[in-house]
């Protein structure tokens, strides 16, 4: 099973184990029935942003779309066209609460990210290149050593603006309570 694949059956597992239609999946999460029902069949591949949309919709961490890997070969979560990949740097711990990705850009690439779950905060460490974060509608250059903190209930959005590839950290803390 590919990472596509993977995250269409995921997906699918999971919407029937929370007896939701497509429809009710569609209202939980603001990604069209069409696109989920695409997803399910591998037919489309989601953005990041459509992932985290997915994933806070049904109160997942992100990283249950992503293949459980078995160090140190880890799985990319990178589908066509796609310019973000990220890869899980530890498996998902309920009782830890948190996702740690390493997230590499393409030069010229933006994801902009809908708000996640109420109180999910953000830590972003940059290993490598320049990274443009957009908080609050205003943009930081952040550069390799630099770090930030911030809530991921708002939206925020990713960007090199660079010619050269940037290489980041990211910690997802969630709150409570996510599966
Ligand atoms: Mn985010």
């Amino acid at each position: 099973m590919n990472a596509a694949e993977y995250l269409a059956s995921t997906l699918k597992n999971l919407r029937h184990t929370r007896g939701f239609s497509l429809s009710q999946a569609a209202e939980q999460t603001g990604v069209s029935k069409a696109m989920l029902g695409q997803i399910e069949r591998n037919e489309s591949s989601p953005t990041v942003a459509t992932l985290w949309k997915i994933a806070t919709g049904f109160n997942v961490p992100f990283s249950l779309f992503l293949a459980p890997s078995s160090p140190p070969v880890q799985p990319l979560y990178s589908p066509p066209l796609q310019e973000m990949q990220i890869e899980p740097l530890f498996p998902f711990d309920p009782q830890l609460g948190f996702d740690y990705f390493s997230i590499r850009l393409t030069p010229g690439s933006l994801s902009e990210s809908s708000a996640h779950d109420i109180g999910v905060i953000e830590h972003v460490v940059v290993i490598g290149g320049i990274l443009d974060l957009q908080l609050e509608g205003q943009w930081h250059q952040l550069q390799a050593g630099d770090r930030r903190q911030f809530a991921g209930d708002r939206a925020h959005s990713y960007r090199n603006s660079q010619t050269a590839e940037v290489h980041f950290h990211s910690l997802i803390h969630y709150p409570v309570s996510v599966d």
